[in-house]
């Protein structure tokens, strides 16, 4: 599991993003970050791979703390999917997928089946491959995010707001196929999101965070439901 050990973080310029928080996100399923606009679900993810460090308290992954874990070996193997899917705009879409595989050394040929078949994971048929990310719409391009993180075998996969811009009909099919996908890999997911009717249709786990970057539950999401 991954451990938020009384884990707090002030800005330099003094904000309290998030203060003092105790979370144990179990692996192998989605846990949700939810609550409104600023209560520090973004920091608290970015903290999981040290994009931001904490000023106190630890996160631990698997029984290590993550100070203890070399930054490239974090970044290796925990995948980072944006709200804008953040895509090289001069790559395909088969290039964009392969782009960690092949820093990693993986022959051509063998990291363009596997973009190939994660393409397939994703809903997006061959003819997307030459493709380039200005030709897709917003819903191609985060299937392509969602393809190009899984293509360095993360062990988990943070998303950050990764449906909010999208159109609803899109969002609610990208939610609809992700959970299915999130099931099938069994990855362990830390989602962020503002909207808590996408936390609990996608959420094994929702942590709700109130203004102040307090916790202010945390469980499944029929428990959330009836309370
Ligand atoms: P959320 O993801 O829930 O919207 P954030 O984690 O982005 O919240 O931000 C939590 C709080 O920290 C907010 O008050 C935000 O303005 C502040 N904050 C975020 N990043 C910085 C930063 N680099 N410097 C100072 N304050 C920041
Ligand atoms: P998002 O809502 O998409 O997470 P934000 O608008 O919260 O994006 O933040 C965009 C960038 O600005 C982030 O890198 C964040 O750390 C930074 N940021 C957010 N709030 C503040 C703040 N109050 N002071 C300085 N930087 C901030």
């Amino acid at each position: 599991m991954i451990e938020f050990r009384n884990v707090e973080k002030r800005y330099p310029d003094g904000t309290l993003a998030v203060e003092r928080l105790n979370l144990e996100i179990p692996f192998g399923k989605t846990t949700v970050f939810v609550g409104p606009s600023g209560c520090g679900k973004t920091t608290s993810l970015r903290m999981i791979n040290r994009m931001i460090a904490p000023s106190s308290g630890q996160i631990m992954i698997d029984g290590t703390d993550a100070a203890q874990i070399n930054t490239g070996e974090l970044r290796r193997s925990i995948g980072y999917v944006i709200q804008n899917a953040g895509l090289f705009p001069h790559r395909t879409v088969l290039q964009n997928i392969m782009t960690v595989p092949r820093l990693n050394g993986v022959p051509k040929a063998q990291a363009a089946e596997r973009a190939r078949l994660l393409m397939h994971t994703v809903g997006l048929d061959e003819s997307f491959a030459n493709k380039f990310p200005t030709q897709l719409s917003g819903g191609q391009q985060q299937r392509v995010g969602v393809a190009r993180a899984l293509a360095a075998e993360p062990s988990v996969l943070l998303m950050d707001e990764p449906f909010s811009a999208l159109d609803p009909i899109v969002r609610t099919e990208l939610q609809d196929e992700f959970m299915r996908l999130g099931a099938e890999l069994g990855t362990t997911i830390v989602f962020v999101t503002h909207d808590i009717d996408e936390a609990v249709k996608v959420g094994d786990r929702i942590a709700v965070f109130a203004k102040g970057g307090q916790l202010a539950q945390f469980d499944t999401p029929a428990k959330i439901l009836t309370q």
